[in-house]
């Protein structure tokens, strides 16, 4: 196979003057899949030996060994961490390999703030005030599974960086022909010179405190791959001290009529 990609840009160089300067990108764009097909088959392989890890780690019961308690505790923990990363891991790599959305449907939203209000309140387990509010009347088309795990990754954010005490709340609203979901936090905000990078696979503000909070540091990423496929935009702001805002910007054709459910007598 000889075919070559080729990278064209169009350079102004005098008053009628253009330059066109072509690079052959042919063996970057080899290495990114290299480099692509690399963590998705090291997750895939990790898979099985971590599941057996886990199993037997549940199965033994820190009563019968109340010396191994506090080890047993920490050994669970850091293999569910390591379980979710590598979940993260695979559904990066597929979202990376995707073009297009596997599937599409309408997702119903109310439904979906309803599911995204749990997850937060689980999270919190009290120490959060979580609200929503939802004033766009519309749902929207897309993938539900992708579309899910983008939001609940901002809602498990919000929860996470901000202390106890503090508020989330989850939005959605219509902005012109399209519609916005809204996340924001009353946090610890995040600095401005952080937030251009915020979406690379394991960029950290803190990295301590990520740790600690739980993540795996692939949130953003996979946020910022599902709003991709759905032509979709994630914008934030933030104030350190105050608090952040998420907000996915969808485009007017992926707005749907939302469904009116009949109430039966
Ligand atoms: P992580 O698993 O580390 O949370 P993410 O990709 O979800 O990874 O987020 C990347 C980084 O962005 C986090 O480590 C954190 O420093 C910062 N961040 C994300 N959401 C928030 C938020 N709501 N408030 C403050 N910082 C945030």
């Amino acid at each position: 196979n000889s075919s070559v990609t080729l990278s064209l840009r169009l350079i102004p160089y005098s008053e009628n003057l253009w330059l066109l300067v072509a690079r052959d990108v042919s063996r970057l764009l080899h290495l990114e899949q290299m480099r692509r097909d690399f963590v998705a088959n090291v997750s895939h392989e990790l898979r099985t030996p971590l599941t057996v890890v886990h199993g037997y780690l549940d199965m033994l019961d820190p009563e019968e060994h109340p010396d191994w308690a506090p080890m047993l505790a920490e050994m669970q923990r850091q293999s569910q961490r390591m379980t979710q990363l590598v979940e993260d891991l695979l559904t990066l790599s597929r979202l990376e390999s995707q073009g297009s959305l596997p599937e599409e449907e309408s997702v119903a939203m109310s439904a979906m703030l309803n599911t995204l209000a749990r997850e937060a309140n689980a999270l919190s387990q009290g120490r959060h005030q979580v609200t929503v509010e939802d004033t766009a009347g519309v749902d929207l088309w897309g993938g539900h599974k992708e579309l899910h795990s983008a939001f609940s990754n901002l809602v498990s954010n919000a929860i996470r960086y901000t202390p106890a005490g503090g508020s989330v709340h989850i939005r959605f609203r219509r902005e012109g022909p399209g519609a916005v979901l809204e996340v924001s936090d009353t946090g610890y905000g995040i600095p401005a010179h952080h937030l251009p990078r915020l979406t690379e696979r394991f960029y950290r503000v803190s990295t301590s405190r990520s740790r600690e909070s739980g993540g795996t540091g692939l949130g953003l990423a996979i946020c910022k791959h599902v709003l991709n496929l759905h032509q979709a935009r994630l914008l934030v702001t933030s104030e350190v001290g105050r608090g952040s805002t998420f907000s996915c910007q969808f485009g007017a054709e992926r707005v749907r009529p939302r469904e009116a459910l009949e109430v039966l007598p």
